[in-house]
């Protein structure tokens, strides 16, 4: 891109960030991202200052997550979890956390997530705070976790067995009739 090619809101040199508005620079690319998105969930929309005042204060802060602490980055091609997110807490206010952590106070009531340690999680099924190791690996999950505990997860497969027991079974057992059957003929 043309170094000479400036950012259309604050003038500073632009990086490939193109809409129709023009070229931005990351950070005014991101407040258009994130203003853009206020307008589509009907949410209340900060101002571009109040967003930049934000901002100063997160590079004040090294870019951290007041929530879980890790450093977050502007884009989400740098990574979708830590990417820098604007939280709408349920309280009115507003704050920049990351994604992850946004993703996790949809699911709590209120404002309860700040609450809730960074070593634990809410099950989306019996509704508890518990320690992460109480939670499977769910590696296509934004935060790499199931979203119900273990204890919970074992009841649901459970009960689904239970309620497809119909389907479930006759099935299991062509299975089982299959691999029986090519047992054999591996030892013919
Ligand atoms: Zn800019
Ligand atoms: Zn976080
Ligand atoms: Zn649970």
């Amino acid at each position: 891109m043309d170094i000479n090619c400036k950012c259309v809101d604050c003038g500073s040199p632009a990086t490939k960030r193109m809409t129709h508005h023009g070229p931005y620079c990351t950070q005014c690319y991101r407040i258009w991202q994130m203003r853009s998105a206020c307008q589509k969930d009907h949410k209340p929309c900060p101002t571009k200052t109040q967003l930049r005042q934000m901002f100063a204060g997160l590079i004040g802060r090294d870019m951290k997550c007041e929530s879980c602490s890790s450093t977050m980055n502007w884009l989400a091609s740098d990574g979708r979890r830590t990417v820098v997110s604007l939280q709408h807490d349920r309280s009115g206010g507003m704050r920049l956390i990351c994604l992850s952590c946004n993703t996790r106070h949809r699911a709590c009531p209120g404002d309860s997530f700040y609450e809730i340690p960074d070593s634990h999680r809410r099950c989306g099924r019996c509704e508890q705070a518990l320690p992460k190791d109480q939670f499977g690996v769910h590696r296509g999950s934004s935060t790499g976790l199931h979203h119900y505990c273990r204890k919970c997860a074992a009841e649901k497969a459970r009960k689904w067995t239970q309620d497809n027991y119909e389907t479930f079974r006759p099935r299991a057992t062509a299975y089982e009739r299959e691999r029986l059957r090519r047992r054999k003929n591996e030892n013919t």
